[in-house]
Formats: C-alpha cells, structure tokens, sequence
C-alpha cells in the first residue's frame, strides 16, 4: 500500500506553528515503574509550564488505554504497538509545534529507542522517573501491584514482566531522594538549559 502514497508538504511548517507559539515543540517522555511517579511529575511539570504560557499536551499511558490504544492488551507485542502508536502520535504533537509529555512505562529499551527514532532524537528528551520497585509496590496508588501479586492481573511490569531502565537518560529523578516540587524544579532548568523554555 505504501507504494501508492505519497507525502504532502503542507504550506504551514512546524517552524511557523513554533513561531506563533513562540516556542519550539519536543517530546519529554517519562519513563519508569507503574507508581514511580511518572504521572505525577509529568502532570505537575505540564501545569507549570501552562502557568508560563506554554502549549502542552500529556499523553498518559492510562488514558491512552481507553481509546486509542483500547484494542491493546499487555502483551510483549501489544506493548512494543502500544509505544508505537504513542511514538507517533507524540510526533505529531512535536511537528504542531507542542511540547507534549508522554507518561508511559514504555518498560522496554529497544521501544524507547524506537519511540526517539519516530520522534527524532533532536526533539526527544527522556525522564527516568528512578523508583525502587519496593517503594512502588508500598505506593501502589492503583491497587495494581496487588493484583498483580494475587495474580489476577499478570505480565505486570516488575512482577512478571521485566523494566528495562535507561542506560543513559536526559534527566534522572531518584523519588526516593527529592520531592516532586524539586523533580519539576530539575526539569524545568533542563527545559531553559535546552532553550526550549525562557
Ligand atoms: P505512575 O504514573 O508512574 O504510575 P503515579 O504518578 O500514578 O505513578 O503514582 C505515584 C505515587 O507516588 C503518587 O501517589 C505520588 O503522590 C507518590 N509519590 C510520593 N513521592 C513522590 C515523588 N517524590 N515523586 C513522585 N511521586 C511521588
């Protein structure tokens, strides 16, 4: 099918999305266990950067679940097109000239890998949201780990399906050791050191 199509270049640019926004578009995508805080930092980071007048958008794993991805389950390979979808449209979200906050497991390092090629490397920054699986297990703020150990939800991630943590991430959070307010306060310097935000 890809033979009959072909890629439209549209008057518009992502430079003159960016210009009208005054500020450029990029992708931080969170990585880490489910309870490490991913959705908690990400959320909070996206209402501070609105606070600043910036044009967001958080794509949460969970959210994502109930319709784009609802066909999905957890699977390795439902995983590996869940990532892929998400990829996709985070880049879209980059090329609207938004910076877009991706909240995901994403517990595999060949699909975060993937995920930068999609979006590009240049646009994508990524967040190892670092939480001992101990601690998770103890905030379970979903009652998933429960579960998970009761075996009534299974290929859990850190229980029967393994994380791979980033070898070399943008940004490193230990939760253990700051609160969310510093972890926001971490990323935002990151943002103004990258010239993404003023
Ligand atoms: P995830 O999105 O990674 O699954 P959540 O953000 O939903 O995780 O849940 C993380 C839980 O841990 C929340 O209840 C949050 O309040 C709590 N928490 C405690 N300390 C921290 C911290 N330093 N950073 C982030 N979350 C924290």
């Amino acid at each position: 099918m890809a033979d009959y199509l072909i890629w439209h270049n549209h008057k518009v640019s992502r430079k003159d999305r960016e210009k009208i926004k005054n500020q450029k578009g990029c992708a931080l995508w969170f990585t880490g266990l489910s309870g490490s805080g991913k959705s908690t930092i990400a959320n909070e980071v996206e209402y501070r950067l609105n606070k600043k007048g910036y044009h967001t958008y958080l794509l949460d794993g969970d959210n994502l679940r109930y319709g784009l991805n609802k066909d999905l389950g957890f699977s390795y390979k439902d995983r590996v097109e869940n990532i892929r979808r998400v990829a996709e449209v985070a880049k879209l979200f980059v090329d609207a000239g938004i910076i877009v906050l991706v909240a995901f497991i994403s517990p595999f390092l060949k699909e975060r890998e993937k995920a930068k090629k999609i979006i590009g490397k240049e646009n994508f920054i990524e967040i190892f949201v670092d939480t001992p699986l101990e601690e998770c297990m103890k905030r379970d703020p979903k009652g998933l780990y429960k579960k998970a150990l009761n075996k009534e939800i299974t290929e859990f991630t850190g229980i029967d399906s393994p994380y791979e943590p980033p070898e070399n991430p943008d940004i490193h959070i230990e939760t253990m050791g700051i609160s969310v307010e510093e972890a926001v306060k971490e990323i935002l310097g990151f943002l103004i050191g990258r010239g993404i935000i003023i």
